[in-house]
Order: C-alpha cells, then structure tokens, then sequence
C-alpha cells in the first residue's frame, strides 16, 4: 500500500505532494487533469512572489516540482469511491482499487456557468468568476455582476473599489444576499443592482461588449454595454463520488479540523474542495502543506 495517496492534482494536491515525498514515504497521487482549475486560468498576478504567471505555465511547473520526486504520479485517472478498511482503499474508474495508509482529498471545485450564449466564447476574454483575480483587471471599466447572493454581493462591493461601474443582475425578484451587505451595497455610487431579469445573452466580437437581459416581470429585453461580467451563481466542490463516507458540509464541501483532518481517521483534505474560508491557488498550496504534514503526523502515531 502506499503511505499517503493523494486524489487531484491541482495546486492544493500537488503541494501535498511534494510534502509528502519529501518524508521519504511512498506517495502516489491520481489526477484526473494535473494542474486542475489553473489549466483554465489566463494570466495570475497573485501568486506571491511570482509577479506574473500564466496557468498553462503554472500547471506545468506543479508537476515538474512532482516529478522531481519518487512520486507514483496517475494522471488521467478517476476516483470513483471511498472506503476504508484496513487501509483506506479508493476505487478508480477503470476499476483498480489503490490502498493506502493516508489518503488526502485534493479534488477542487468548479465555477457553476450560467449557461446562456457568449458564456464559453469569452471566458477570459471579459467572462470571469473570480473577482480576487481578475478584478484588477478592470479598473475604469464597466462589468456585470450576474448572481445576488453573498458571493455576488461580495463581489459587487469589492469590484465597486476598483471598477467605474457595477451592475448587479439577479433573476429573483429579491436579493439573497445577507442585509449587511445589502446596507453596503446600496451605499455605493457607482452601482445599479437589477433584480427579477434574465441574463439573455453575453454579447462581444473578440471579447465582451455588452450584456442582454429580459425584465421578467414585463417581457422588456434590454442591453448594457460593458466590458466585463463576473458570475458569481456558486462553486461546487467535487465530491460527489464520496457518497456517504467523508463528512461535507451543505455546500458539498468537505469539513476539515486545523490539521487537514476529515471525520475518517487517515483521510486528511486540502483546497477548493473543503471548507476553508477563499479559493485561491497560494491558500490551496498552503492547505495542501498543511493536510501533508497532518497525515504524516498521523502516520507516525499509528
Ligand atoms: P483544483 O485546481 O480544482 O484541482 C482539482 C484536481 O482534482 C484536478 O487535478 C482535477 O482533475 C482533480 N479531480 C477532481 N475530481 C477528481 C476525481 N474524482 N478523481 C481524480 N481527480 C479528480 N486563484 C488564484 O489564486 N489566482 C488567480 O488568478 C485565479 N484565477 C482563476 C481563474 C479561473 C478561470 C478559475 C476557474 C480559478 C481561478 N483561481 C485563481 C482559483 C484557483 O484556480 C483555485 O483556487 C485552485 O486551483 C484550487 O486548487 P485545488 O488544488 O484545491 O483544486
């Protein structure tokens, strides 16, 4: 078996990784796609110490770091369940079962899409769902919000720092956003909050150019031109293949104590797929340190 089997390769499995290695035990990790979410990303400015990056690079340079040690690496790779036994044994789908002493749960999250036209066309080209990462992005520019609960409203608040203007579109006739931030918000100039309408369209030629909504309540289809649009409509952590084994909190998200460490004695978890407060790639590596050395704590108490 092996002593610590990691599940994801983002920046948050990666860093076990190498954290694990590095204690000399024998460490394997399984990644459906090495690199994770950073694979999407266009240009990073907030990985400290790096003042510019891109995520292809990043990717790369995660698994080079890896590589560079006795990591058993099985990229393109599926877990498809959980459990434990004598050791902790994760099913792949193509039907091997790994065993392992400790396992850590590094499978990340993804950004729900709002599904309408211009979506997928301009993703990094004026579609973005992190305002910590792209905000900067668009200073003296006009963006949408699309999403009115916490995260859209956060979001709003934050890019209004930045930004020349916001407009919030949310599909229900009331925000759901908690009312302190609601107060903050309608305290803002530069922002116009739209409840009840329907994104129709993301509209542009190279990149974005504008929004489309219809009025639900009138039918009435109108048209901003802006150049960027945050979706802010939630993030999913991927762990529904855990079943009923691992504890997760109603957002699906894997609940973990200061060490890393989940409900099941052995399985430690790290990154966008656990509760830890922000999703960011410095925060996912530093987690990912942090259920390592939580595990090989556990390993040598056992
Ligand atoms: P992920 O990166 O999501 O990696 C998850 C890994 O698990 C992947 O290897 C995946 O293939 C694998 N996996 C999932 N399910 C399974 C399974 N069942 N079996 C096997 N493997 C599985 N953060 C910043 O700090 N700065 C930025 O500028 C920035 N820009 C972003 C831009 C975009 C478009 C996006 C989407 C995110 C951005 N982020 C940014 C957020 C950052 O990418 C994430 O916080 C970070 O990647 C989380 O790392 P992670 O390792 O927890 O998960």
């Amino acid at each position: 078996p092996f002593d610590m089997l990691i599940i994801g390769g983002g920046p948050a499995g990666a860093s076990a990784a190498v954290y694990g290695a590095r204690k000399g035990i024998r460490t394997g990790i399984v990644a459906e796609r090495f690199g994770g979410q950073v694979q999407d990303t266009m240009g990073i400015e907030n990985f400290i110490s790096v003042k510019y990056t891109e995520g292809p690079k990043l990717a790369a340079n995660l698994e080079e770091h890896v590589k560079n040690y006795d990591v058993d690496i099985m990229s393109g790779q599926r877990a498809i369940s959980l459990k434990k036994k004598e050791f902790i044994e994760v099913e792949l789908e193509n039907g091997a079962v790994l065993k392992s002493k400790t396992v850590i749960l590094s499978t990340g999250a993804r950004w729900r899409n709002v599904g309408v036209p211009g979506e997928i066309e301009f993703k990094n080209k004026g579609v973005a769902y992190c305002p910590h990462c792209d905000g900067p992005l668009y200073k003296n520019k006009n963006v949408a919000v699309i999403g009115g609960g916490n995260s859209g409203i956060e979001a709003a608040i934050d890019l209004a720092g930045i930004v020349n203007h916001v407009t919030v579109l949310e599909f229900m006739p009331a925000l759901k956003a908690d009312a302190v931030l609601q107060e903050s918000l309608y305290s803002l100039p530069n922002v116009t909050v739209l409840t009840n309408v329907q994104t129709k369209e993301i509209t542009g030629t190279t990149k974005v150019d504008g929004i489309t909504y219809i009025e639900r309540d009138t039918g009435i289809e109108k048209h901003i031109d802006l150049q960027g649009v945050f979706v802010q409509i939630g993030l999913v952590p991927n762990t529904d293949w855990l079943g009923d084994t691992v504890e997760r909190n109603h957002f699906g998200e894997i609940i973990i104590d200061r060490h890393g460490a989940t409900n099941i004695p052995g399985v430690f978890a790290a990154g966008d797929c656990t509760n830890t407060p922000y999703k960011q790639i410095i925060i996912a590596m530093g987690s990912g340190a942090t259920a390592a050395l939580g595990a090989f704590d556990y390993l040598i108490r056992n």
